[in-house]
């Protein structure tokens, strides 16, 4: 039966596809289609897999019985029955060698797709008892998931082909599309989905600029968030159609559903394709401004696909990521950091790379350790530059780093979330102090501009200082917005009033720029604002002359620059801010 699950609009696009229903903590198993070849290798790393947990399983029973009952009570003998039952389950094995044979899914991925609608039918039980055993069948699972995790995979990752929407009705054989449904994904998680095979996704919580939506929208597919229980609502396997557009996942679409938004689809192709001429057509407005269109990257790796649109530069290295992803107290050294960070200068091929100190805390967490101040509001706690002051080792590593990558090609540092004048004169000295170190050392580095975000409030209205330090100002407009209003970026139960158009956030917008203008430094916006072609036309009205975005949005930024005369839109837009309704002013 169809029905639609309405969430928030975060990454453009149609997807139509099958859903691969992962809950929360799922997400580290690798998932990728192997080749009909490897369809017995991978069952007989499955069947190792559960053999090895049987094994464990009956060495344990041989020790409790040399044991007492204090000790080994006969509940705990009685468990490990029940779980060596639930390891020989038919439905268990032959449910995995399905998704291994008919779908070609790896076997970690096929074991947890099975685990997931095992899951279910047991959530629909009567008896009490046995619903209760759905815990110790994720037990089993988790255990020859850990033992696997330790043996080698013989399979490459092929990528993944995007079918069109007429393959799909012709034919379900095993490549078709496949979208995510996830209860939650960690900018981490969405990583390791970089390189991945889905075609869109939908996760149960998340607002428009939480970091997971930032990066979907960076891997330019169609995805939704806090689509509150998406990921009960939908059974793995189900057909679902992802309209990023609106915000809406329609499951098990009827066939005439199906072409409409098959059309769809054709449609923004086709777009894409038009859109994709004015890659090398200079972003000029009617009355001549240039306007530099820059992308924010999240890997060194990005800025392939940075140069493939045609942007100018890199205005925001997300620099945070490189330090995701690893063990705990595992931080990249300063040889490693400078690896990277020369990898995105050499990328962007002489054209000027912005990196960003690290930025971390908040929806950003180093690693998954429980907080013991979890009562704390994370998003005021010691996030971006006040974890870097309080980590001035680590620090002063990364500063050397993005110092020494200077001398390969036009390197600028920006310093996140930044409001106290002791703040910038502590981050200041500490940059002296890196440069110090490296003329000590021999080491050559060369010229880096040092510019501030603007992402509180506290920044934007003291300008003066800031000016007086920077080279350059950056506004951050996710946390600018986020601390304007207090509302948590993150969190899809107030996302209704996360508001761009809010005249305090925009006025604070404009100060900024218009401070920066007459004191002639540099200024972009480099939030989600700067790629939301809803704002193009305002921000140059106010005299904003560089955008940095993800590169999936500079070709449709620039189409929007190509059509505006910013001198006549500068009136215009300052009447915007100055109305009691922005939101309305602007889309009259
Ligand atoms: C911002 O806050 O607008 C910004 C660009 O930084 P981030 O989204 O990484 O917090
Ligand atoms: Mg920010």
């Amino acid at each position: 039966m169809t029905f639609s699950v309405h969430g928030i609009a975060v990454a453009r696009g149609i997807a139509i596809g099958r859903a691969v229903v992962m809950g929360s903590g799922r997400a580290d198993v690798v998932h990728y289609f192997i080749q009909p070849s490897q369809v017995e290798a991978e069952i007989e790393r499955i069947r190792a897999g559960r053999n090895a947990v049987v094994d464990e399983i009956h060495r344990l029973q041989q020790t409790i019985t040399t044991m007492g009952p204090k000790e080994a009570p006969h509940e705990l003998s009685a468990l490990l029955d029940v779980h060596l039952m639930l390891l020989q389950d038919e439905e268990l094995i032959s449910g995995i060698k399905h998704w291994i044979t008919d779908r070609l899914y790896n076997a970690e991925w096929a074991l947890t797709t099975q685990l997931e609608a095992l899951s279910r039918q047991f959530d629909e039980m009567e008896d009490e008892y046995l619903r209760e055993r759905k815990a110790d069948l994720e037990q089993v699972a988790e255990r020859i998931l850990r033992y696997m995790k330790g043996m080698p995979s013989p399979v490459q990752q092929p990528a993944p082909r995007r079918k069109t929407q007429q393959d799909l009705l012709l034919d379900d054989s095993v490549d078709v599309p496949l979208v995510l449904v996830a209860h939650d994904l960690s900018p981490a998680d969405m990583l390791q989905f970089k390189q991945s095979v889905f075609a869109g996704f939908v996760t149960d919580v998340g607002g428009k600029t939480s970091h997971t939506a930032i990066v979907a929208r960076s891997l330019d597919i169609p995805a939704v968030v806090g689509a509150r229980s998406a990921s009960n609502l939908v059974r793995q396997d189900d057909w679902v159609i992802i309209d990023g557009d609106t915000g809406v996942m329609i499951v098990d679409p009827s066939p005439i559903i199906l072409a409409e938004y098959g059309f769809k689809q054709r449609q923004v192709e086709l777009e894409r394709g038009r859109l994709g001429r004015l890659r090398h057509t200079p972003a000029v407005t009617l009355d001549g401004q240039k306007v530099e269109l820059l992308a924010n990257i999240e890997l060194p790796e990005d800025a392939e696909g940075a140069l493939r649109v045609g942007a100018v530069g890199v205005g925001l290295f997300r620099s945070e990521f490189l330090f995701m992803g690893r063990g705990i107290g595992d931080m990249p050294d300063e040889e490693e950091q400078y690896l990277a960070y020369r990898k995105a200068v050499e990328g962007m091929q002489g054209l000027p790379v912005t990196i960003r100190t690290l930025d971390v805390g908040a929806d950003k967490p180093l690693d998954e350790k429980p907080r013991d101040e979890a009562h704390l509001n994370p998003a005021l706690g010691l996030r971006a530059i006040r974890w870097s002051l309080a980590e001035p080792e680590m620090f002063r590593t990364q500063l050397r780093a993005i110092l020494r990558a200077s001398a390969h090609g036009k390197v600028n540092m920006l310093i996140p979330m930044i409001a106290h004048a002791t703040e910038i004169r502590q981050t200041l000295s500490l940059i002296d102090f890196a440069r110090a170190e490296l003329d000590n050392r021999g080491v050559p580095y060369g010229n880096v501009p040092i510019g501030a975000m603007i992402e509180i409030p506290a920044a934007a209205l003291s300008l003066r200082t800031f000016l007086k330090y920077f080279d350059f100002l950056s506004i951050g407009t996710n946390d600018l917005i986020q601390y304007t209003l207090a509302i948590d970026r993150a969190d899809e139960s107030v996302a209704h009033l996360y508001d761009p158009c809010h005249p305090a956030v925009l006025r604070l917008i404009a100060g900024t720029i218009s401070e920066c203008v007459r004191q002639g430094k540099g200024v972009s916006v480099c939030g989600e604002m700067a790629g939301d072609t809803q704002f193009t036309r305002l921000l140059l009205g106010l005299g904003l002359r560089s955008f940095s975005m993800h590169p999936a949005q500079i070709l449709a930024v620039k189409q929007e620059v190509l059509r505006a005369d910013a001198g006549r839109l500068a009136p215009w837009s300052r009447e915007v801010v100055d109305s009691e309704d922005p939101g309305l002013a602007l889309s009259a």
